[in-house]
């Protein structure tokens, strides 16, 4: 086991498992990340008044499925992952929603991820219901060929559920394009055809969106310069800490950079680098694909910080982009910045909520905040549905039109309501997939 993989292993939020005799997982992460989403849940569906009858149904998921997933392995042994795929909701359309590989995957935090994305598609209007998906693995100590073989053996199991009127996967942390790639040929091999539109997030040649491996890193920078503007600080200047230095991390780093912000730590799994005068994020960037496993500390742009410290830099805007659950109880208080946009999915426990908002800091929710991922990948669905592509500045226009629309409108029922702007982006969520409820009444 390499170096990184110990720490991925050991330096994380990685905690004791447990397995029902079902052999479904789950984790404390896990649990906690659910305890997150329903507590978020119920407080919005106290705002509306919801009734009870639809109030129990969306606080569970609609169907789970646990899987077995058999790879054999590059030294002839097999060994069995625990896979997952949840539908939280589709009463808006198919479920949409990422595959997650981490050792801390488990079926609470599945749920918990499906049920964000329910409501995420329902606050920017996309006609999707929300689903997620993962397996329990740490893939860094994966072979190509391991990976391929699990990825494809994961997406046959999930076959039963897939089809892209059903249930369209896209990637997620530590998945990527070539994962996607494999998930659309495993499916089209078993219809018989090609069918992009069954995965979104895939390669261009494949049929992927322009925009699309940017997009959430581009809607969370969208967000960022918002607050802002809604805080009266100028972007030029502003000091922004980001935690984890992924797709969606690395990416908002590098936008906000361009945007004149002073990028002052951004970090990953094994801790990361600071520097007050500013990070040059595309030389970071570049620095970390030729030396993946490399720390981040070690490309000479600034001093070593641990995860720990950077939540609580002086800075005008902390950006979590790692994991659900970093901000809690124990650490909340130590945030100095005075806004909070959530790149990650359930990255603050609703204590910590409350810590913040009892220190004026103004959080913007991740159903909002990050929401730029999945409009491009509705985008890509709908490109692919009619054989047809949109070129880039197309595709970022309608996506931060989608983002700037669902920030206003939450913008209006949190000032309107008195409540945060969480409690207002899922009141909005949650009465548009209620609302979609009572339409359509309940079988038989
Ligand atoms: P990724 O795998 O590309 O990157 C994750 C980053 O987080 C890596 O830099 C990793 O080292 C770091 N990390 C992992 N564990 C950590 C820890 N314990 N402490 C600090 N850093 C840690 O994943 P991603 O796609 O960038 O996803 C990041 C978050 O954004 C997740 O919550 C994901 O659900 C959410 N998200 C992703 C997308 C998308 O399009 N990829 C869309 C919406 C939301």
């Amino acid at each position: 086991m390499s170096a990184t993989s110990q720490l991925l292993l050991h330096s994380g939020p990685h905690v004791p498992t447990a397995v029902n005799p079902a052999g479904e997982r789950s984790t404390a992460q896990g649990s906690q990340a659910l305890r997150s989403a329903l507590a978020q849940f119920d407080s919005a569906a106290a705002l509306l008044d919801l009734e009870p009858g639809v109030r129990e149904m969306l606080r569970r998921p609609k169907r789970t499925l646990t899987v077995a997933v058999p790879v054999r392995m590059d030294d002839g042994s097999v060994q069995v992952f625990d896979g997952y795929r949840v539908h939280h909701n589709v009463t808006r359309g198919p479920a949409k929603g990422g595959l997650r590989y981490h050792p801390s995957v488990g079926l609470d935090e599945v749920k918990a991820l499906a049920m964000w994305m329910t409501w995420k598609c329902a606050v920017v209007g996309l006609p999707f219901g929300g689903a997620k998906g993962g397996v329990t693995v740490d893939p860094t100590v994966l072979s190509r060929g391991e990976r391929e073989r699990l990825t494809r053996r994961f997406a046959s199991e999930l076959i039963p559920l897939l089809g892209p009127e059903r249930d369209i996967p896209a990637a997620d942390v530590n998945t990527d394009d070539q994962d996607m790639a494999w998930i659309m040929d495993t499916y089209s091999t078993a219809a018989g055809y090609s069918v992009p539109q069954v995965v979104t997030g895939k390669p261009l040649e494949l049929g992927g969106s322009q925009g699309r491996q940017d997009a959430t890193s581009l809607g969370v920078a969208h967000c960022v310069l918002l607050a802002l503007r809604d805080r009266g600080i100028d972007p030029e200047g502003a000091t922004v800490a980001v935690q984890g230095f992924g797709k969606v991390g690395a990416g908002a780093a590098r936008r906000l950079a361009e945007a004149g912000c002073r990028v002052a730590a951004v970090s990953d799994v094994a801790g990361g680098v600071h520097n007050a005068g500013g990070l040059d994020v595309a030389a970071l960037q570049h620095a970390r694909r030729t030396e993946p496993q490399a720390s981040l500390s070690l490309f000479g742009q600034g001093e070593a910080v641990s995860n720990a410290e950077l939540l609580a830099l002086d800075v005008d805007v902390l950006v979590p982009a790692a994991l659900e659950d970093v901000l809690h109880t124990g650490n909340a208080a130590h945030v100095r910045a005075g806004i909070v946009v959530e790149g990650a999915n359930g990255p603050l426990t609703p204590e910590a909520d409350a810590v913040l908002a009892d220190a004026g800091c103004l959080v913007v929710p991740d159903i909002v905040a990050n929401a730029g991922g999945v409009v491009v990948s509705y985008f890509e669905w709908v490109q692919n549905v009619q054989a047809y592509a949109w070129d880039e500045p197309e595709v970022n226009a309608r996506m931060t039109a989608l983002l700037d629309r669902a920030y206003t409108l939450t913008q209006e029922v949190s000032a309107d309501r008195s409540v945060s702007l969480r409690l207002a982006a899922q009141a909005v969520a949650i009465s548009r997939v209620a609302g979609a409820h009572r339409l359509r009444g309940l079988y038989p």
